[in-house]
């Protein structure tokens, strides 16, 4: 048996703030501005998941008014989505993220984000991939007004 799940989401970027991608902290000039820690590649990966699980969505599950969720390091999120899936016999198949981002360049952190997303989901890094492409300076993103990210994942029943 298998389920398949969509994520996406936007956050807009400001100067100063951390940038955290994938469960990496990435060098930059700006970074995310969110309730949590704006990983935003996380949480379009935690939508997706709940998705496959038709669960909802992270919004629902860890609201942005709930004080416990305030800066929370997006890895916690995503091991708690997992223990849902496993609580429900399910396992990660294979997850495919992609993240626009005008800048900075994210080619040399794709290896680690996937190294850090497998460890979480407790997969194998082959099973992960994570994609980043720019928007050729199109729209909101190519504006670097902000970051936007859609992931897929299958999910297997063990
Ligand atoms: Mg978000």
């Amino acid at each position: 048996m298998v389920r398949i799940g969509n994520g996406y989401d936007v956050h807009a970027l400001a100067p100063g703030l951390p940038m955290w991608l994938g469960g990496v902290r990435i060098p930059s000039q700006n970074g995310f501005v969110a309730h949590s820690d704006g990983d935003v590649a996380i949480h379009a990966l935690c939508d997706a998941i709940l998705g496959a699980l038709a669960l909802g969505d992270i919004g629902h599950l860890f609201p942005d008014n709930d004080d416990r969720w305030k800066g929370v390091d997006s890895k916690i999120l995503l091991g708690k989505v997992m223990e849902l899936a496993r609580e429900r016999g399910w396992e990660i198949g294979n997850a495919d993220i992609t993240i626009a981002l005008q800048r900075p360049k994210l080619a040399p952190h794709i290896h680690s984000m996937r190294e850090t997303l497998a460890r979480v989901m407790g997969t194998e890094v082959e099973a992960v991939s994570v994609k980043a492409t720019t928007t050729e300076r199109l729209g909101f993103v190519g504006r670097e007004e902000g970051c936007e990210v859609w992931a897929t994942v299958l999910l297997v029943k063990r």
